[in-house]
C-alpha cells in the first residue's frame, strides 16, 4: 500500500539530492518510506560503489567533494542540519515549501550515499557518532536506517556498527533485484557474485529483521520475466526457511530520469501486479512505492 500522506508527485518527495548548501556528509530528504523527514548520512562522498545499477542516478562523471568519512564533521554537520531542521529552518526553504510540516520532526537518520556504505573502513564509527548525535537531540523516536546493497554485511567492522544499531531503533534495507545471477548481472553489473549478497542478506537477517528493498524496471523495453520474478520469489522463501526474518519487502520503481535511457519505470499497475505476485509466491508483506 502506498503512503497516504506523502504524494509520490510533491517536487520535494523527487528531489533526492544529496547536496544541502555545503554539507559534505548529511542532507534532508522528505521520504516516503520513512513517512517524512529522513537525514541522510553520505557515507561515499568519493562515489565509490561495488555495484553499477543500470537505474543509479548518481553522476560519477564528475568528482566526488571527499574522499573519506571526517567523522568529527560528520558529526558537527549532523548535529547543525538537526537543529536547523528543529528550528524551523528547512520550512522556510523553498525546496521544502509544500511540505513545512513535515520539516521540524527527524523520522530517521539514513545512512546512504552516493556509493555503498558499507564499503568505508570506518562504518561503525559513523554509526556511534549518529547515535550519540540522535541522543543529545532526544530523537529516541527517529530510526537509524542502513540502505545497502548488501555486498560488506559480512565485514567485521560492519557487524559491529549492525549491531550498536540494533540496540536502538533500526532498519537494515538490503537491495535485492533479482533472483539470478544472469539478471542480477545485467541489472546491478556488479563484480560481487549474487551468492555472497544473498548468503550476506541470509546471515544478517537471521540475526536481526530486514527489509527487502527491490527496484523493478524496464530495460531496453522488457520488464522482468516471470520466470526471473518467480526466481526472485524463491530467492525470498530461501532467506525464510534459513531462519532469516523479512519484516516486509518494499518494491519501488525508478522515480527520476536515470543517466541509462534503457532503464525505464513500470507503470503503478505494472508494479502493483509485481507486488501481488510476491505477496502470493512469499507471503511477505509487500509495501509498493510507485
Ligand atoms: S548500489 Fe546504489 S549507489 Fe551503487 S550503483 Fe546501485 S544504485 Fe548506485
Amino acid at each position: 500500500m502506498s503512503s497516504p500522506s506523502i504524494q509520490s508527485s510533491w517536487a520535494v518527495v523527487q528531489d533526492h539530492s544529496r547536496v544541502f548548501r555545503d554539507l559534505i556528509f548529511v542532507y534532508p530528504v522528505i521520504s516516503r518510506r520513512s513517512q517524512g523527514l529522513s537525514i541522510g548520512i553520505n557515507l561515499n562522498p568519493d562515489k565509490r560503489c561495488n555495484f553499477d545499477c543500470v537505474y543509479c542516478e548518481v553522476d560519477r562523471k564528475t568528482p566526488g567533494r571527499a574522499d573519506r568519512v571526517d567523522v568529527a564533521q560528520l558529526r558537527d554537520e549532523l548535529r547543525w542540519l538537526i537543529r536547523f531542521a528543529q528550528e524551523g529552518g528547512l520550512a522556510q526553504q523553498p525546496k521544502f515549501c509544500e511540505v513545512p510540516e513535515l520539516t521540524r520532526v527527524v523520522r530517521d537518520i539514513a545512512f546512504s550515499g552516493d556509493g555503498e556504505p558499507t564499503l568505508i573502513p570506518n562504518f561503525s564509527e559513523c554509526v556511534q557518532a549518529a547515535i550519540e548525535v540522535r541522543e543529545e537531540f532526544g530523537l529516541d523516536p527517529s530510526k537509524l536506517v542502513l540502505i545497502t546493497d548488501s555486498a560488506g554485511l559480512d565485514k567485521p567492522d560492519v557487524r559491529k556498527g549492525l549491531a550498536l544499531m540494533a540496540a536502538h531503533r533500526f532498519e537494515f534495507w538490503c537491495k535485492l533485484d533479482a533472483g539470478t545471477e544472469e539478471y542480477y548481472r545485467t541489472i546491478n553489473r556488479s563484480l560481487v557474485r549474487l551468492d555472497r549478497i544473498l548468503s550476506n542478506i541470509t546471515r544478517t537477517a537471521k540475526e536481526w529483521p530486514i527489509i527487502i528493498q527491490s527496484l523493478f524496471l524496464k530495460w531496453h523495453g522488457e520488464p522482468m520475466s516471470p520466470a526471473e520474478l518467480e526466481a526472485y520469489c524463491g530467492r525470498l522463501r530461501d532467506i525464510v526457511a534459513a531462519g532469516g526474518v523479512i519484516r516486509e519487502v518494499h518494491a519501488y520503481t525508478i522515480a527520476r530520469p536515470t543517466p541509462e535511457a534503457a532503464a525505464t519505470r513500470l507503470s503503478p499497475e505494472e508494479l502493483e501486479a509485481v507486488a501481488a505476485t510476491i505477496r502470493s509466491r512469499t507471503g511477505l508483506a509487500v509495501s509498493v512505492y510507485a
